[in-house]
């Protein structure tokens, strides 16, 4: 295809063109034994919010097949859409309207639309909005766009000036377009041109999107430890047997499981050429480390696949996924989704880790729908954490999953010694946030050359401001939210809603000027206070304010891993795999904040994974960590827990509570939020749920009750509760409901599976 005819495609594709002015793409080859007066009923879903797949007819000879993408007709709309299902020969479809166009492009995959059909399903959601996240790259259907470059031919030019041979010289090191050789060389167009009429260079036609190069499987991976040896031969002897599995690798902070998953990956893909591997990582701030750690592995770079990709790679990584060839990804979330022809493992790094449930648009948890999608497929999957999830250790302590442990670090390193400060008997000073002991640690660490990390997940400066003249809080417009000051860009900012003001010079209630105090400490404040303590440290902030892009991540992290940096102050973004060789110290600064929450039935685990992976932050390598952590409730299990490291402990007691409450993993949680742009309407429509609930044994139903959040965006919001007994289809409990309520169009209705925020 001609990069013309593909941009007139990609138009069409974009629904940017009508598509009836005469085929666009060539249709189908005729299949052999096709008649050619028969026609097929096909159904399309298409990327939309529709309850199933429309039917449509189309000649037999066109040969469909379920996962071709197609162009037909919604109304007086062209929509793109991808063939569900085909009854080859059907004539009742003789009266369907007809689909308008076959487009190029892999067929997505029969495993992926099972996949997205059992989503659909689970989760209560139409399945075309699972299908918008299989097909968001439309150009990637068409061959990629092409450019030309000159490469020597292996003939010399009959007549070599010096300029001709600059030419030549450049050429041989790197195929370029004849307008860049020619700037290389520092030569005119005309030598170019000279170069190519008398045969020397070639021009040549190359695709955009090339092939990724295939994983080196001839290089070797870092001498094993006995133990991780046993890990890895485990883990590899269930990838060998194939099939359906499930393994948690259970390894404390820095003791080798990315290592040994990489064996796992290595295995994997030395089974059969066409094998694929997906690695989901919790956050597009370690894909760099983790993009150059399976470099070193196997000589290239995986495929990478987030949200901050360029149009570009998505449209290459997509096409080259569901060609099949591309063999090795790594990525977020979203990747899940992509459509794998023949994926053999998954592996969920960090799986513990919140990130993998997206709260927005269509809610989902990515761990869950990774098992989900292995057992579909029949492929292994692995979990791998230090802190598992409950869910997880559970079906680990019932034999559901393979437990394959790491229990101590690597090498020389050891875990680091966690101590509590009780804030009550060792407060800091007043209007500061750091006590005598945690500074006294931070200058020691200082002191030897070391450096410390002081842990606060709050960003900004301060969470709540306040006019002292008249006792107004600066609040977010619309939304029960109140505004986070942000010292350094001297703004208000509603972290919930992205809301932002410059912070006013009066109170906009009573007018007096300069009367706002600044309550409660965000990382700002630390800073400040740090800078105070140690002034000619090196001080920096890690939060996503600081670090908005994936490039100020890896600056930031690159000059921490080399030291550059003395002390750093983090928000959850630090807690995440990274590997600071001479942290030693941690100091948690308010370890009591997600406790407060006391709608989450997750807040005490949340709080031990969070500060567990923050302490283990500190003494990776030679010399030893420390991590000192301070709280109100030292007496609370899960400060205990952290204290004597006893993870263990902790979870049982967390887990005793959750099944004497039938909470999961022991029962099934769902949220129901309706939302209306007025409070009447809200509480309208969330009375008239109320009343059209189906009653069902083993089946608790709470609510409607304001939500915690009850205006967010001028949307009042009314939540519902459920809670099942194991075994209970909570789906098709909710599917049912819904389908018995007839609600206000302006009404919003939004269903949380196996909801991880209360809120
Ligand atoms: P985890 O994933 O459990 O946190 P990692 O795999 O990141 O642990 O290992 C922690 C550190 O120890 C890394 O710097 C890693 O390169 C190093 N390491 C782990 N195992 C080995 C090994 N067998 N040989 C050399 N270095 C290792």
């Amino acid at each position: 295809m001609s990069n013309t005819a593909r941009k007139r495609a990609l138009e069409a594709l974009k629904g940017q063109r009508a598509a009836t002015a005469g085929p666009l793409f060539a249709v189908m080859e005729e299949g052999e034994g096709f008649a050619h007066d028969t026609i097929d009923k096909v159904a399309v879903l298409f990327p939309l919010p529709l309850p199933e797949p429309f039917d449509y007819r189309a000649p037999s000879s066109w040969g469909l097949k379920p996962g071709a993408h197609v162009i037909a007709p919604i109304g007086s709309r062209l929509v793109r859409g991808v063939v569900w299902n085909v009854e080859v020969n059907n004539p009742g479809a003789a009266n369907l309207k007809a689909i308008d166009q076959v487009l190029p492009g892999p067929l997505v995959p029969d495993m992926s639309r099972a996949f997205l059909d059992w989503a659909a399903k689970y989760l209560v959601r139409p399945p075309g909005d699972f299908l918008r996240m299989i097909v968001r790259s439309p150009d990637a259907l068409l061959d990629p766009p092409t450019f030309n470059v000159v490469t020597p031919s292996g003939q010399p030019p009959p007549k070599l000036t010096e300029a001709r041979a600059r030419v030549m010289a450049e050429a041989a090191k790197e195929a370029l377009s004849a307008a860049e050789l020619a700037r290389r060389a520092d030569v005119s167009s005309a030598v170019v041109k000279g170069l190519i009429d008398c045969g020397a260079l070639n021009r040549v036609e190359i695709s955009e999107d090339p092939p990724f190069p295939e994983p080196d499987l001839g290089m070797k991976g870092k001498p094993l430890s006995g133990i991780q040896q046993a890990a890895s031969d485990e883990v590899c002897a269930y990838v060998r047997k194939g099939g359906f599995h499930v393994t948690l690798l259970d390894g404390v902070t820095g003791s080798g499981k990315t290592e040994v998953y990489l064996e796992a990956v290595a295995e994997t893909l030395a089974l059969a050429p066409d094998a694929q591997v997906l690695v989901l990582i919790p956050e597009i701030a370690l894909t760099q480390a983790a993009m150059a750690r399976f470099e070193a592995r196997f000589g290239v770079k995986p495929v990478e696949w987030h949200s901050n990709i360029t149009q570009k790679a998505r449209r290459r990584a997509w096409r080259e996924v569901a060609c099949g060839r591309a063999r090795l990804v790594v990525g977020a979330r979203s990747a899940l989704f992509l459509p794998f022809p023949n994926l053999k493992l998954i592996v969920i790094d960090e799986e513990h880790d919140p990130s993998y449930k997206q709260e927005e648009g269509v809610i989902y948890q990515a761990r869950d729908l990774a098992v989900a999608r292995a057992k579909l497929g029949h492929c292994g999957i692995i979990l791998a954490s230090a802190t598992p999830s409950l869910e997880t250790l559970v079906n680990a302590q019932q034999g559901r999953y393979a437990h394959v442990k790491l229990p101590s670090r690597h090498g020389v390193a050891e875990m680091p010694d966690v101590e509590l400060i009780d804030l009550k008997y060792d407060p800091p000073e007043k209007g500061r946030w750091l006590s005598p002991k945690l500074i006294t640690a931070a200058g020691e660490a200082l002191s030897r050359g070391e450096q410390s990390l002081f842990y606060m997940n709050r960003r900004g400066y301060a969470p709540l401001t306040l006019c002292k003249a008249c006792g107004h809080r600066m609040k977010s417009p619309e939304t029960e939210s109140w505004l986070v000051e942000h010292k350094y860009s001297g703004r208000l900012v509603c972290h919930l809603t992205g809301f932002s003001i410059p912070k006013p010079k009066a109170c906009p209630e009573c007018g007096t000027p300069d009367s706002f105090v600044s309550i409660g400490p965000g990382v700002e404040r630390i800073h400040e206070e740090v800078l105070e303590l140690f002034p000619n440290a090196r001080i920096e902030i890690f939060s996503s304010d600081t670090t908005p892009n994936g490039d100020a991540v890896r600056d930031l992290v690159g000059r921490m891993e080399r030291s550059e940096i003395d002390i750093l102050i983090g928000t959850q973004i630090v807690a995440k795999g990274h590997n600071f060789p001479n942290l030693t110290f941690v100091g948690v600064v308010d370890a009591d904040a997600a406790l407060n929450n006391s709608t989450d039935i997750r807040a005490g685990e949340r709080t031990f994974q969070l500060i567990s992976q923050v302490a283990g932050r500190a003494g990776r390598h030679e010399r030893k960590g420390r991590a000192l952590i301070q709280t109100y409730i030292p007496e609370e299990p899960v400060m205990q827990g952290l204290k004597s490291q006893d993870r263990d402990t902790f979870m049982n007691l967390v887990a005793r509570e959750r099944e004497q409450f039938g909470m999961p993993p022991y029962g099934r949680l769902a949220a129901i939020i309706v939302s209306a742009p007025d409070e009447k309407l809200a509480n309208e429509a969330a009375k008239q749920m109320g009343e059209k609930a189906p009653h069902t044994e083993g089946l608790d139903l709470w609510g409607p009750a304001p939500a915690p959040l009850a205006v967010i965006r001028g949307m009042h919001r009314r939540r519902f509760l459920i809670r099942a007994d194991r075994g209970i289809d909570v789906s098709a409990f909710l599917a049912a409901w819904a389908s018995r309520v007839k609600l206000h169009s302006a009404v919003r209705v939004q269903i949380d599976v196996d909801p991880y925020s209360f809120l």
